[in-house]
């Protein structure tokens, strides 16, 4: 007979290494139990259990002989059994996936109270109070989270009582008054869902136990994990833990606390506490908790255990910790911890210093940033000038700056994103329920609640810019407005400037000013520990990355800016940008031409300003590679829209010859799909003279910089290429024109000359283009519209959201690549091309070449670089170094 399968595990028997199967929380008790840490004991139900409750609606025949096993264990250990009517154990029922998923899933605690065990509770604990308090939480956790009852409900009953008594705060209720306010949750209880509140202990554990594996699949979680990329069919584990009570007293409290501060990376121990409350209370943000320094003042032998604690769990984790704690009766118990969730300047921060420590490798540390953090860091703040007085201040909970007008709820923000409008989503506390709000908005603002409130966690998590614990707001949100201290009245729809930085609030919009980390980057200079951090991890990227990284630019500041944030070269010089501006007419003349006379005339008032452009940027770029791509879009661009020109001449009397022309030159040129027309190639085939001019104007330029004392390294690159004859034909007539001004300025032009791939075909005959091509640069842009017959430039406004929310994408296949289909004719051309010709260089310059997951894919695939627009450069040193760790 083979052994049953076990789902379940008590803390001392599990460790970090089983989060697949014990979840983030219940690996972290494990291991801290095995460290000797003072966590109350408890065991874990598997994220397997979880999943076969989803899959079937009824737990594992065994799971239930399993939790008796440990429970029995459980109450031994504790020298109390669960419910017990003369002294109670209690225990805490919570979830736990293997990705935290902060606030998404339910918590249940105080299960083990009924109408006698309150008593026992009473009794053991002497607070009368405190046990009935204890019990009509536990109705209203229960009857919602498992029974379904709305809690609006059980506000109304606590208001009513509040009331009555012309109290505002929960602890004019006395045990009496709690006592009635017991039997009137269980009247809601019955009423709404007609049955009784189980006062069998067992029922409320297997009950809770259930309704936290239901709440994998609740909305809010199921939004969540979209947002973050985790798997939905991962399930979550649960863990019963005995219930230690933060408010017992003034000796008692609960807390939150960091082994350092995780909004900076600044070193040493950060948190809340909140004395006297019940765990729950600090991260709901309900109460404002107190800096956790005070717990020094308050109970200095708790404080000194608890830094003593988490150096104990940052030296073993290596990295940042968090953990939730509690004092009951000056003993200090540890409840949870993990390994903490950090802005992008906090892991920064931590990373480097923690290298620098010698605690973790160089290599351990440049893994724990990403691409994505550092573009964060470039983004602009606030430039606040001294006469800018702030509206409000408060905690400083997720760094940035945003702008957006205000709304007071999340269905508001939801609604005003859709519209294309910025917002900032105000409201006194978050919930879980504000998730989809707090996604649409840019900037989230709250009265209540510390750096560890659900506004600030979640906030942080996503990247956005939060303040909260603005306590001097009177928000009103039934009114849509809030009001300031000064008298100031603030109303839906006015706009607000909020820097979660610095934790202020601005009316208004202030301007931006340029980020530290930005200003370092282009000049190599730190000017404190955050950039010094990030230039110290990029050059670790930049030692051990494979791939180079180069620019996509057009100009010569943007091609110098980009040889300042570390490109290696020019992947993509987009030539059409030239043919825009005052020199229109020129490229309309080469358009209208009626003959060769005209259009060469045309092309030659064309030569001289391409020339000037090409020397400038191989300046810039001197002694680095500047791929040149010939003219790609079609023609019509140049020229001006149909229907405003058919307007214009229908609008006058006396139209204007030229434009009569104009027209009849858009007409002839008017393509139904004209991005799968003629462009790229096919136009330098058609026009005859511009390939010539085009590259004339290279080959003048590099015969100039080579005058001039310079090191051009220009690259010919044609588009479009479908097949081996389209780049053969273009190749000699390039060729020709090099030897040409070889001669003519009696220099040697060495001009490599490649295609870009950019259709299926070209990818499935790499081998046969190759043969004619000195490189190849994946147009991961049109190879993936080609790939996917999907419009680049429409398919993203029309059905992409819906594809995302059914999760037939997972990303935009234009932002991320499709490894398996447009990144499989990557790797067919990367084989057919380097087995024709070894030396084949190989590079991407589709926007894909600065998205961290597809560098580590073209790394894999064994590309020679990427590139990228200049501001993605630094991240995209980032990811390769990653890749190649
Ligand atoms: C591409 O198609 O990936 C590319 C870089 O070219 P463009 O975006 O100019 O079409
Ligand atoms: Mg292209």
């Amino acid at each position: 007979m083979s052994t049953p399968t076990r789902y379940v595990y008590e803390f001392a028997e599990g460790s970090r290494d089983m989060a697949v199967l014990l979840g983030g929380k219940g690996a972290g008790l494990a291991e801290m139990t095995r460290l000797g840490l003072p966590v109350p004991p408890g065991f874990t139900v598997t994220a397997e259990a979880c999943r076969t409750y989803l899959a079937t609606g009824r737990e594992p025949p065994e799971l239930g002989m399993q939790v008796a096993r440990a429970l029995a264990n459980l109450e031994r250990a504790m020298g109390r059994d669960l419910g017990r009517a003369d002294d109670p154990l209690l225990v805490s029922v919570r979830s736990g996936a293997r990705f935290s998923m902060p606030g998404m899933m339910e918590t249940i605690l105080d299960i083990g109270l009924n109408d006698d065990s309150v008593a026992g509770l009473a009794k053991a604990s002497g607070q009368e109070r405190f046990a009935w308090d204890s019990y009509r939480r536990l109705l209203q956790m229960f009857g919602h989270t498992v029974m379904g009852v709305d809690t609006g409900l059980f506000e109304q009953v606590m208001g009513a009582h509040k009331a009555a008594l012309s109290a505002t705060d929960d602890h004019a209720l006395d045990a009496e008054e709690l006592g009635r306010v017991v039997e009137e949750f269980k009247a809601v209880i019955r009423s709404e869902t007609g049955d009784d509140f189980p006062q069998d202990p067992l029922e409320q554990l297997y009950r809770a136990v259930r309704a936290v594996f239901g709440s994998w699949n609740s909305e809010r979680a199921r939004v969540y994990r979209r947002r973050e990329h985790i798997p939905d069919d991962l399930g979550t584990a649960v863990n019963i833990q005995a219930m230690v009570f933060g408010n017992l007293g003034p000796d008692s409290g609960t807390g939150v606390a960091f082994t350092r501060d995780p909004a900076t990376g600044e070193r040493g121990m950060y948190g809340d506490y909140l004395p006297d409350a019940q765990g729950e209370d600090v991260v709901s943000g309900v109460r404002n908790a107190v800096p956790l320094a005070e717990l020094e003042n308050l109970d200095p032998r708790a404080y000194g255990q608890l830094g003593d604690h988490l150096r104990t769990l940052e030296a073993h984790y290596r990295d940042l910790c968090d953990v939730e704690f509690t004092v009951e009766r000056g003993r200090l118990w540890i409840l949870q911890t993990r390994v903490g969730k950090r802005t992008a300047e906090a892991a920064f921060r931590i990373a480097h210093e923690l290298g620098e420590a010698g605690t973790i490798t160089p290599d351990e540390a440049l893994a724990r940033v990403d691409g994505t953090e550092l573009t964060r860091l470039m983004f602009p703040r606030f430039a606040t000038r001294t006469s800018d007085v702030p509206l409000a201040h408060g905690v400083p909970a997720s760094p940035g700056a945003a702008v957006g007008v205000v709304v007071f709820d999340s269905d508001a923000a939801v609604r005003r994103a859709a519209e294309g409008q910025q917002t900032v989503l105000v409201r006194r506390e978050t919930t879980p329920e504000d998730l989809p709000g707090m996604i649409a908005a840019e900037a989230v603002l709250t009265s209540r609640g510390g750096k560890t409130s659900h506004a600030a966690v979640v906030a942080r998590g996503m990247g956005k810019v939060c303040v909260c614990g603005a306590d001097a707001l009177v928000i009103d949100s039934a009114a849509r407005q809030f009001t300031t201290p000064a008298g100031a009245v603030v109303r839906e729809g006015d706009t607000l400037s909020v820097d979660g930085t610095a934790g202020t609030v601005y009316l208004g919009t202030v301007p931006l000013t340029a980020s530290e980390v930005s200003g370092t980057l282009e000049t190599g200079m730190a000017t404190g520990p955050l950039t010094q951090a990030v230039l110290s991890l990029l050059d670790h990227a930049d030692s051990v990355r494979r791939l180079e990284v180069r620019a996509n630019a057009d100009t010569p500041e943007d091609a110098v800016r980009a040889r300042r944030l570390g490109a290696q070269g020019l992947g993509l010089c987009r030539t059409e940008h030239m043919f825009l501006g005052d020199r229109r007419a020129l490229v309309e003349a080469m358009i209208l031409a009626r003959d060769d006379t005209a259009r060469e005339a045309a092309l030659a008032a064309l030569l001289p300003l391409q020339r000037e452009d090409f020397t400038g940027i191989l300046a810039a770029m001197d002694g680095l590679p500047v791929t040149i791509r010939l003219l790609d879009p079609p023609l019509h661009e140049f020229l001006p829209d149909r229907t405003d020109l058919a307007v214009r001449i229908a609008s006058t009397a006396h139209p204007e010859p030229h434009d009569r022309e104009l027209l009849t030159a858009v007409e002839r040129m008017h393509e139904q799909n004209p991005m799968l027309g003629l462009r790229g190639v096919r136009l330098g085939l058609a026009v005859p003279g511009l390939v010539a001019m085009q590259v004339r104007a290279v080959a003048e330029a590099v015969a100039r910089r080579l005058r001039d004392g310079g090191r051009p390294r220009a690259e010919i690159m044609i588009p479009l290429v479908g097949t081996v004859e389209e780049l053969r034909l273009v190749r000699a007539e390039a060729e020709r024109v090099l030897v040409e001004v070889a001669t003519e300025t009696r220099t040697t032009l060495d001009c490599p000359i490649g295609t870009m791939i950019e259709l299926p075909r070209a990818a499935l005959t790499a081998g046969r283009i190759a043969e004619v091509a000195d490189f190849f640069s994946f147009g991961t842009n049109d190879l993936t519209q080609t790939t996917w017959g999907l419009s680049r430039d429409d398919a993203e406004a029309s059905f992409f959201p819906l594809y995302l929310e059914k999760g037939v994408f997972a990303a935009s296949p234009f932002e991320t690549l499709d490894q398996e289909g447009v990144g499989r004719l990557v790797e067919l051309a990367v084989e057919a091309g380097r087995a024709v010709n070894s030396r084949l260089q190989l590079g991407v310059c589709g926007e894909h070449g600065g998205d961290p997951e597809s560098i580590h894919f073209f790394h894999r695939a064994g590309l020679d670089y990427v590139s990228c627009s200049p501001f993605r450069i630094p991240a995209a040193r980032l990811e390769a170094g990653r890749a190649a760790l």
